[in-house]
């Protein structure tokens, strides 16, 4: 491939003077390219050995189950029980590695559909609250019931990562909203917690891949640290953005905001198709 990439800054000044400056960034382009192509090789790779892995665990975890156990040093049973919870811990990352790459590499929009968001938001709530056991309280509010048009597996996967880093992070015995609102120039999905929150240091750097605010306490809750990379790149192939509010004591709020070119309102349905 031997085409030059090319960056232009243009900046004004006073009325009738520009200084435009260019800068070739194909290496950088290029180092990009490779660097995705082989976070996604090493992914999928490390995917049959990983499903031979488990599978013989598990194999080997009901084996004692059912009344094996005696015959096994307690050290070596405990250490059955560790090795499965961190191959599921591999595995899960070894997805969300996966699902990362497919978000940056392909170009998406193929599986776009009319997504219904009461019975979306009202499916997550369900899942969160399984995995919430109660601890929390999971309420869904919607201004305007409306459709969006963007991936199913997608968008859902955004919205179940916001809740479910909520359910994990807030606390017990606080209130988790999944709240929809739309307006004229476009809708706002958000996950909002009353928790422990963030403080405004963190607030930018968020979404990169594997940045965590107390990385003990992640890993402890099964993070893999790729949650809110994921759903920053779900929004980007959706035309739409993340924006995060929060503070030390007063939980936090992530809001998707999508533009009124994504959804499907039954007004705009009636009109006939523009010429
Ligand atoms: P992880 O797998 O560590 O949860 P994420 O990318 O999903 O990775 O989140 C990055 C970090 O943001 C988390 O480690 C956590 O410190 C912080 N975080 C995310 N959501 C919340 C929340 N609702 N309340 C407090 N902290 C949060």
């Amino acid at each position: 491939d031997e085409r030059l990439i090319l960056q232009f800054q243009i900046t004004l000044y006073g009325d009738d003077e520009r200084l435009v400056m260019a800068r070739d960034i194909t290496r950088l382009h290029r180092l990009e390219q490779m660097r995705r192509d082989f976070v996604a090789n090493v992914s999928h790779e490390l995917r049959t050995p990983l499903t031979v892995l488990t599978g013989y665990l598990e194999t080997f975890g009901s084996y004692l189950a059912h009344d094996n156990a005696a015959s096994l040093p307690p050290r070596m049973a405990r250490g059955v029980d560790l090795m499965q919870e961190q191959t599921t811990r591999m595995q899960n990352l070894v997805n969300d590695l996966l699902l990362l790459s497919r978000l940056e590499i392909d170009q998406g929009g193929e599986d776009h559909v009319r997504l219904v968001i009461p019975d979306l938001l009202e499916s997550v709530r369900r899942d969160a609250e399984a995995l919430s056991g109660g601890r929390q309280r999971i309420v869904v509010e919607i201004d305007e019931p409306g459709d969006l048009i963007g991936s199913e597996q997608e968008i859902r996967s955004a919205v179940s990562n916001l809740v479910y880093n909520a359910v994990r992070y807030a606390g017990e015995g606080r209130c988790i909203t999944l709240r929809w609102t739309s307006h004229l120039h476009g809708a706002c999905l958000e996950v909002a917690d009353d928790g422990e929150g963030i403080d405004p240091v963190h607030l930018p750097r968020l979404t990169e891949r594997f940045y965590r605010v107390d990385k003990g306490r992640s890993t402890a809750t099964g993070g893999t640290g790729l949650g809110l990379a994921i759903v920053k790149h779900v929004l980007l192939r959706h035309d739409a953005r993340l924006q995060i509010d929060s503070r030390p004591g007063r939980g936090a709020t992530f809001r998707c905001l999508f533009p009124a070119a994504r959804l499907h309102r039954s007004a705009t349905e009636a009109r006939p198709a523009r010429q």
